[in-house]
């Protein structure tokens, strides 16, 4: 299926690097365990949840005398599936809700955007977008052809307008026409990136304040980019305090355990995952299924 090809790439690396771990032996020796933490760690996922799946394997290795590492690593994707953070079923899960994207120019907002609003119009929802990305003109244009393709409505303000002005347009927009879901694009990149954080932080309150339907901010970041993607996450959850996260571009990219890392260390669900430019590319996102296709 797409998910399990769109991890191709991260599932061929590690499980190169699991063969050289059990190429040293199937002993449970302290060896194995160290080697599994570091083969865990070079799979992007993370010091903190690599440290959690080896000391929970370790201890289920103990109380149920497991016999050798093949043992081990049946349990590893269970494992694995439970470090993520979960929760955030209530963003796109068909109730009326305001949705902020947030996340640096590049990353994926746009066609994520696109494609959620398609994704909902088919299923019968009233959508409306808004793009609050005021400082490139092309990233108007960019929603305005996504906007036409899904057929929705879109709110838009001329280049160099304030980006708060467009949202409280898009929200009286979405009051007026009865719109069950409004997805609000916004800038990646101003001449800072305290000013962008400066000016998402006034785009945010400003939403919280405004809306009636329930608001929420995710954040868009590239896998691509690895630990990078993990810097970002933190620096924008710190500023905008994010209600998930959506990885893309998970199909270029060996690094795919990045998901995992973001997840576990802000504690944030994961809520769709993009494997590929395709409008169908953008897949609902299951732990299990996840890291079934990553460790193979
Ligand atoms: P924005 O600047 O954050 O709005 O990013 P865009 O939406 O413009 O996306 C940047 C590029 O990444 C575009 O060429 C997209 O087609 C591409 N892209 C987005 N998501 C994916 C994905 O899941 N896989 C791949 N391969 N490309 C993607």
């Amino acid at each position: 299926d797409r998910i399990s090809q769109g991890l191709a790439r991260s599932r061929e690396r590690f499980t190169e690097q699991m063969n050289v771990l059990l190429d040293r032996g199937p002993d449970l020796d302290d060896d194995f365990w160290d080697g599994l933490e570091e083969t865990l760690i070079l799979a992007d996922i993370g010091g903190p949840a690599a440290f959690d799946i080896v000391e929970g394997l370790r201890d289920t290795a103990t109380r149920k005398a497991l016999p050798d590492a093949y043992a081990v690593l049946d349990l590893l994707n269970e494992r694995m599936a439970s470090s993520f953070a979960e929760g955030g079923e209530e963003i796109f899960g068909g109730e009326p809700a305001v949705v902020l994207f947030v996340g640096i120019n590049g990353a994926g907002k746009t066609t994520t955007v696109g494609k959620l609003a398609k994704e909902a119009t088919d299923a019968g929802r009233t959508v409306l977008l808004g793009s609050a990305d005021t400082f490139r003109a092309a990233a108007i244009e960019q929603l305005e052809e996504w906007a036409r393709r899904a057929n929705v409505e879109i709110c838009t303000r001329e280049r160099g307008s304030d980006p708060a002005s467009v949202c409280y347009d898009t929200l009286e927009r979405a009051e007026s026409k009865g719109a069950d879901l409004v997805l609000i694009d916004t800038a990646g990149r101003l001449h800072t990136s305290a000013d962008l954080m400066r000016e998402l932080e006034k785009v945010v309150n400003v939403v919280r304040k405004r809306s009636s339907l329930p608001v929420y901010t995710v954040l868009v970041i590239d896998a691509t980019t690895g630990q990078n993607g993990m810097q970002q996450a933190k620096e924008f959850d710190r500023a905008l305090k994010l209600d998930g996260v959506i990885v893309t571009k998970l199909d270029g990219t060996a690094k795919g355990g990045i998901a995992l890392a973001v997840s576990h260390e802000l504690d944030l669900p994961i809520l769709k995952i993009g494997v590929g430019e395709g409008l169908d590319d953008l897949k609902d996102f299951d732990a299990h299924e996840f890291a079934r296709a990553f460790v193979g």
